[in-house]
């Protein structure tokens, strides 16, 4: 039965691995003098999605936000392992999410080569490999002093859907529409991540909120025993257009500020690359913003328009909190 289904469903041609699917390993050859990036990202029904996303579409996020790892460190996606725990053998299901599946996989180049299928709560662990030059890695600890922070397309969207189909924000249905996209079918910055090797200096993807994951950047890149600072402006951060209609309400500055799940990436460089960020960007066909500064001074300070530090409650999504 296992066996029929993993041939039916994820069993396909895997011409860039030496063997695939249907073996005891898979075995690969990395491209030599290629550095292997490797992440592994788990998606549990209740937490990281809900059954009315539908499979196709969990299929489409659940790749898409491991792939968002390998954009944050500029690696080509080349393989990708799927472990799946299903609660009952659904022929119907699975069709659909290796249709979103695979679709996004074709999309990167990804090819799936390995996995593991059983019976259990709806749980998807991915690990993807990519390839990235020797020291060309966008690791999180390189920002320095004065590099501008910078974040790709809009963020707070996914955040925003999230609270209306909450119900801790009301949205018009027609407003409600235009952010949830980004909840449902996220888009990993693959293209932006390569074309800033030797640009950036750190970046992460923005998968718990701006401020907690550009925190993360911070802490790592220490001078000395000190973690480093950054000073936003609120009015700089890129949002869709429907957003500014709800920014009077506190819960909507919270999910641009400390929302998750935009796998945007938050990225630095130096202030004199700035022409060579926007070339990036035009090369991969995604919008940049600069939304700040990293100072020498530890802590994270948002400012209004008037240069006034906004107050924050919270900096993003913590899984452990109560
Ligand atoms: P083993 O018992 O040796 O671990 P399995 O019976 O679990 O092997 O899997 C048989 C083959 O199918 C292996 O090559 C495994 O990598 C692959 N496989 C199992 N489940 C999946 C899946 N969900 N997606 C892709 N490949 C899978
Ligand atoms: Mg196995």
């Amino acid at each position: 039965m296992e066996f029929d289904l993993i041939a039916r469903h994820f069993t396909r041609a895997a011409p860039g691995a030496v063997l695939g699917v249907g073996d005891d390993c898979a075995l690969l050859a990395p491209t030599p003098g290629m550095q292997l990036a490797v992440s592994t990202d788990m998606l549990l029904e209740g937490r990281h999605f809900s059954p009315q996303d539908g499979p196709a579409g969990i299929g489409h996020k659940s790749l898409a936000v491991n792939l968002s790892d390998l954009a944050a460190m500029g690696a080509t996606p080349r393989w990708a392992t799927l472990a799946i725990a299903l609660p009952e053998e659904n022929d119907a299901w699975l069709t659909a999410f290796a249709r979103g599946f695979f679709r996004m996989a074709d999309l990167h180049g990804v090819e799936l080569v390995g996995g593991d299928t059983t019976r259990g709560a709806l749980t998807i662990s991915i690990t993807v490999m990519g390839e990235v030059p020797p020291g060309q890695a966008l690791r999180r600890d390189g920002a320095q002093p004065g590099d501008d922070v910078w974040v790709s397309g809009v963020i707070g969207s996914a955040a925003l859907a999230l609270a209306y189909r909450q119900g801790r924000l009301f949205m018009e249905q027609i407003d409600a529409a235009k952010v949830l996209p980004a909840l449902y079918l996220p888009t990993p910055r693959v293209a932006l991540g390569i074309a800033l090797r030797g640009i950036a200096t750190s970046a992460i993807d923005i998968s718990d909120g701006l401020l907690g994951d550009l925190g993360h950047i911070l802490d790592r890149s220490r001078t000395g025993t000190n973690p480093l600072g950054a000073r936003l402006e609120f009015a700089a951060l890129p949002t869709l257009p429907v957003a500014q209609t709800y920014l009077h309400e506190a819960v909507a500055r919270d999910c641009i500020l400390a929302g998750g799940d935009d796998y945007e990436l938050c990225f630095t460089a130096p202030a004199d690359r700035r022409d060579a960020v926007e070339a990036a960007a035009e090369s991969a066909g995604v919008a940049v913003t600069r939304i700040g500064h990293i100072t020498a001074e530890p802590g994270l300070t948002v400012v209004d328009a008037d240069g006034r530090a906004l107050s924050i409650e919270r900096t993003g999504y913590d899984h452990f909190a109560p």
